[in-house]
């Protein structure tokens, strides 16, 4: 067949190269790049992406195209352009890319909620005529006309069944009859407009926040393309100067995402959003069902919704006419997708789908990754500084316990130094509240053999297997894998009495503590309290309305919290993380101790922070307990400098998983030696070793990392050398760009 034009169509789930067909003349005016069509593959309907249409193709011989999907699927040009710069720069295959663009509640859109509506076909009086009629010989159909009545406008068919409560065969009767009809309404499950939040009104910005307003603002007016970092420290407000921006940019006609970590995106964040904006804004979190998160998307692009406020995908919210994209805590590792690819960092996306849109963007932290300041410092990104908290606080007082002095006492007190315990009686006794960190959950994460040092691991992970003392067995916490009861008796020496446990977690945390001081009211919120839908924000309610003294907590409790009668934080062993064989390892030590730190005296009282360590003399305290950001900068970054890390340099991790070990080593040493002799020399390559989870789920983990400046050159021979591999069917590879550590 012949046709005046062809599309270039990517299949969704078939890795196949991109493939031509003709496009019928009746849809001509509706084809473009980005379109959604449906396309027929050896007998089989499959769905796909439009790249571009042209007035030739090379093929003799091409199918028709056999649908092009409604309109309001088409991907928008913006983020059509961006899965391109994705598949580039995270060499990942342009499919894969546009899969993550285009959530699959929208690709299948077989969730559309669709419910049977019944309206009555005849008039009002004819009905009560019929109505009549029927009641000596037909009285469930008699009752359903009297139902009707009440309803002019029509009623849901599950709400008429409820009310009338009769089976479905009188009501198809009415309809064969001509009497009632049937409509299919589609249902917005978002309940956009429904939710009430107390209005708050506009604060008057402190001369600090007002600079950094004014310098983005005007950034905001040129309707240019402009990256701004706000470097300000905990507490300094800066959720009041995006308040604004989005403001001003709403005023403007524009539309705006706002990007939070995952964990941040509780009530508490979301109150803020909607008390100032109270229509137009969809919240995107992960617990939506498909339907919902398909609702949001029509919503979104339907120009209902202008304001949009998620973890990292909702960057690719459809939003037309873009302003403003803001990344509150940029240095947040949940920007970064690492199990799937593309592995995409949202941060860096974001200002790319800026750039694409000429629109402004703002990533802000109390503790910038090294790779934004230094694009701040070197005025790629403007640096706008608030130095001094906003409200009527001061920075909390911090203190390092040197916790190989502090070892008297019970068991209890084995977790706890003397200081600490002194300390948290005192403000308990005052009324105030105090926060336990410790970034580890269970009740103890090892149990050891003190005879032969033999460890209890996960048979399926290579991981240790952590104590759960309410439910009496041992689980790993990567796979699941659980056992129960607990060994008593050593499986490798069989000594008995010598297997102890190491490593308490929260849940030892809290026992002891309350084994200490009884009368102590406590919560604890881990990964194991908060499982259940509602159990985060109903704990945090708990907390903020005074049911406990003691809140202990994982890295959930760290990020974005505002507890005003909190004036102590204890961050319990801060060490752990500085041992991590890992370039990144200091930086987030030193962001984790700030952030917890930013927990304590957000309000008039005067807060204190206790980190307890057992190598006090490590620099990183002295950076950490004063936060001083540029101080532990400038000594960070010569370190980068030095053994040429990022954001000196770019690392791409290359990993490879398989159900054998030698098979998966044998594949990911020949990939390594082959890449090796495409590679020009100003990229180096590390060797092939085993990942430091060498097992997870029963397969293994081998893995190298490349490391080189001009990062789209290495990305692009990566995916051009990966696609043209053959590989075994079991094994698996997983190509990471700019990945969040080198281990
Ligand atoms: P950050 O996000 O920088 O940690 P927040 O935006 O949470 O800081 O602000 C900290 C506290 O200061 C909040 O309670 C906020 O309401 C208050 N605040 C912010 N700006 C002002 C202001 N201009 N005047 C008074 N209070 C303010
Ligand atoms: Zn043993
Ligand atoms: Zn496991």
């Amino acid at each position: 067949m012949k046709f005046d034009l062809y599309a270039t169509v990517i299949l969704d789930q078939k890795k196949l190269k991109p493939l031509d067909y003709g496009v019928p003349s009746h849809m001509q005016t509706d084809v473009a790049e980005g379109s959604r069509v449906l396309v027929s593959l050896r007998k089989q309907v499959c769905k796909g992406t439009v790249l571009y249409v042209r007035k030739k193709s090379a093929l003799k011989s091409v199918q028709p195209l056999l649908e092009v999907l409604m309109e309001k699927q088409k991907i928008p040009e913006d983020l059509f352009a961006l899965a391109n710069w994705m598949s580039k720069y995270y060499a990942t295959p342009l499919r894969k890319c546009l899969n993550c663009i285009l959530p699959s509640a929208v690709r299948d859109d077989k969730n559309a909620k669709q419910k049977i509506f019944i309206k009555r076909s005849i008039s009002k009086p004819k009905l009560i005529g019929v109505c009549a009629e029927l009641r000596a010989k037909h009285p469930s159909q008699a009752s359903i006309c009297e139902e009707m009545l009440k309803h002019d406008n029509g009623i849901f068919l599950s709400d008429l069944l409820n009310e009338t409560k009769v089976s479905m065969s009188p009501i198809e009767t009415l309809i064969k009859n001509g009497i009632l009809k049937k409509e299919l309404h589609t249902i917005d499950r978002t309940h956009l407009m429904n939710d009430e939040y107390f209005q708050t009104l506009p604060k008057t910005l402190n001369d600090e926040q007002q600079a950094c307003f004014d310098s983005i603002s005007k950034s905001l007016k040129s309707n240019e393309f402009h990256t701004h970092l706000i470097h300000g420290v905990t507490g300094s407000g800066k959720t009041e100067v995006y308040l604004q921006l989005m403001q001003q940019a709403i005023d403007d006609g524009k539309s705006i995402i706002m990007l939070v970590p995952e964990i941040a995106l509780t009530a508490q964040t979301i109150e803020r959003i909607k008390g100032r904006f109270q229509t137009g804004v969809a919240i995107l979190h992960y617990r939506l069902s498909d339907g919902e998160k398909l609702d949001a998307w029509r919503n979104i692009m339907n120009g209902k919704v202008n304001i949009v406020v998620g973890a990292r995908s909702a960057l690719f919210s459809p939003l037309s006419n873009l302003g403003l994209i803001i990344v509150d805590e940029e240095q947040d590792g949940s920007f970064k997708q690492t199990d799937d690819m593309p592995c995409y960092n949202a941060r860096d996306v974001s200002i790319v789908r800026a750039k694409l849109n000429k629109c402004v963007a703002i990533l802000g932290s109390a503790t910038p990754s090294l790779e934004s300041y230094k694009n701040a410092k070197e005025g790629k990104f403007h640096l706008n500084k608030m130095t001094t908290r906003a409200a009527k606080s001061q920075l909390p007082t911090v203190s390092i316990i040197d916790m190989r002095l502090d070892r008297e006492g019970s068991t209890h007190h084995r977790f706890f130094s003397q200081t600490l315990l002194t300390k948290m009686r005192q403000r308990v006794a005052l009324g105030e509240q105090v926060i336990l960190f410790l970034n580890r959950r269970g009740t103890y994460s090892t149990l050891k053999c003190e005879k032969c040092e033999h460890v209890l691991e996960c048979p399926h992970c290579d991981c240790t297997l952590t104590f759960h003392k309410s439910e009496h067995h041992l689980s790993c916490h990567l796979c699941g894998y659980t056992l129960t009861p607990p060994p008593t008796v050593c499986p490798s020496c069989h000594s008995g009495e010598t297997i102890k446990f190491k490593a308490p977690g929260t849940d030892q945390i809290e026992r002891s503590l309350n084994a200490m001081f009884p009368d102590i009211r406590t919560l604890r919120m881990d990964g194991d309290t908060t499982r259940k839908k509602g159990s985060h924000d109903r704990l945090f309610k708990q907390f903020r309305a005074g049911k406990a003294d003691v809140l202990i907590g994982t890295q959930m409790i760290a990020k974005g919290l505002h507890f005003p009668s909190v004036t102590l934080v204890g961050v319990l062993n801060s060490d752990g993380s500085l041992n991590i064989p890992d370039f990144r390892s200091f930086e987030n030590v030193f962001q984790l101790i700030t952030q917890v730190s930013g927990r304590a005296g957000r309000s008039e009282l005067p807060g204190e922070v206790i980190i307890q360590s057992r190598i006090p003399e490590h620099d990183i305290f002295k950076y950490a307990s004063t936060e001083d950001y540029v101080g532990f900068y400038h000594s960070e970054i010569k370190s980068r400098k030095m053994f040429h890390y990022p954001p000196f340099s770019h690392l791409i991790k290359i990993t490879f998983s398989g159900p054998e070990e030698k098979a998966t080593f044998e594949f990911g040493k020949a990939f390594h030696e082959a890449l090796l002799t495409k590679l020009p020399a100003e990229f180096t390559l590390t060797p092939t070793v085993p990942c430091s989870l060498s097992k997870i789920k029963d397969r293994y983990r081998f893995q190298f990392f490349l490391k080189g400046e001009k990062v789209m050159i290495a990305s692009k021979l990566i995916a051009k050398f990966d696609a043209e591999t053959k590989r075994p069917k079991d094994i698996g590879v997983v190509i990471d760009v700019d990945p969040r550590d080198s281990l």
